[in-house]
């Protein structure tokens, strides 16, 4: 108990501090130039963040939850439509589904990566049909940071007339391929919620995608699904925009981005080596890698390890403690054939550790001795 000074859990003190001087003239250049609703900044953070993936297009917007809608309104999802999510997901991946009167379907998750499992997907469209719904689109999560496979889920989609909305609230700036998120599905939907990879401070996210129309129609959708102007209304929107203060924070941290990705995955690869003998780590695929929203771990006595690292400062955090078929408001909704056992398994089990890119040698050693001694004892 030498060092038992708490731990934050993601340390966003630590990362102001590389950028604070910029991002306090960033904020005063708005202040100066007074155009808090759409101003340049926001233009100029949509260029650099399709720019940054290799997208086409970049729409900003007020949340990660307004992206996935935004998103489904364009395609018209509605009554009677049937879309695939994941349980093991933040509830927004589903609400966004019920918000339009659509029925979420949930699909079971693969227990080494925590991504969507193809065969629940598969038995999740046939029972969707059975049920009398309309199959209309898959949205697969990256969960923890790693993009989900697109390619298979492309497959999937084609193969039943569904199209793909990716839920990459946690994944902005991974890879599969090669090929970066916002470019590995025809929609993807992404957050800058203070601690995700990619943070402002407040509420933002972003849509991206290769399609023009449907730019166009979610530019449109974003202020009250304006025609010529906010005042000629051509079909039924929101008040979804980025704040520009919130751009121009996003253009000062996206400068730093690239290092602070390979900084979590020097953090990953320590924990990964060290606690692999331990504990079931994350399992990244081949082609892929992770952006590491979470760095989350599995074990039988996940209780007991996370009170003995809070016993030690050391903060934990259960990345889902209830997955989204078992929640009250959700569990009216249908389910694949034969349930979801991997996603009920895993709400038992799954630990996240502190994860992010300021996360000093001492300190990562110190976790790692903790969670050692914890799964030992
Ligand atoms: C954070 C998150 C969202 C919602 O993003 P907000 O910006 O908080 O609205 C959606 N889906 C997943 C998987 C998330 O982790």
């Amino acid at each position: 108990m030498t060092d038992a000074h708490p731990l934050p859990f993601v340390d966003l003190k630590r990362q102001q501090e590389q950028v604070r001087p910029q991002i306090d003239a960033a904020i005063t250049r708005v202040l100066d130039h007074g155009q808090y609703v759409l101003g340049p900044e926001v233009r100029e953070l949509e260029k650099q963040l399709a720019d940054f993936c290799g997208a086409p297009f970049a729409l900003s917007c007020a949340s990660g939850t307004d992206a996935l809608l935004l998103a489904l309104m364009a395609k018209d999802v509605g009554h009677g439509d049937a879309i695939f999510v994941p349980a093991f997901t933040f509830v927004a991946t589903a609400e966004v589904v019920t918000l339009l009167h659509a029925k979420p379907v949930f699909v079971d998750i693969d227990a080494d990566t925590y991504l969507m499992n193809m065969e629940s997907l598969e038995a999740a469209i046939g029972e969707s049909k059975k049920q009398g719904l309309t199959p209309r689109a898959i949205m697969p999560v990256d969960l923890f940071g790693q993009p989900a496979d697109y390619e298979k889920i492309e497959r999937i989609a084609k193969a039943h007339g569904l199209f793909v909305v990716a839920d990459a609230a946690q994944s902005f700036g991974a890879t599969r391929g090669g090929k970066r998120v916002g470019t590995l599905a025809p929609v993807t939907a992404t957050s800058f919620f203070p601690p995700k990879p990619l943070g402002c401070y407040g509420d933002g996210g972003a849509v991206f995608t290769d399609d023009g129309e449907m730019l166009e129609v979610m530019q449109s959708l974003r202020v009250h699904g304006q025609g010529k102007d906010k005042y000629d209304n051509v079909r039924i929107g929101i008040n979804g925009r980025l704040d520009t203060i919130q751009a121009a924070i996003l253009l000062e941290k996206l400068a730093i981005f690239e290092g602070e990705i390979a900084a979590r995955q020097r953090v990953a690869e320590r924990y990964n080596a060290a606690l692999g003998d331990v504990v079931q780590t994350p399992v990244v695929e081949p082609g892929a890698t992770c952006v590491w929203a979470q760095y989350t771990i599995r074990a039988k006595t996940r209780d007991q390890v996370a009170a003995k690292l809070k016993d030690q400062g050391i903060p934990t955090a259960i990345y889902y403690p209830i997955p989204l078929h078992r929640q009250v408001a959700y569990k009216k909704f249908p389910v694949a054939p034969g349930g979801l056992p991997v996603s009920d398994k895993m709400a038992g089990e799954v630990l996240s550790l502190p994860m992010h890119p300021y996360l000093s040698e001492p300190d990562q050693n110190r976790i790692i001795n903790a969670v050692k001694s914890a799964c030992a004892s």
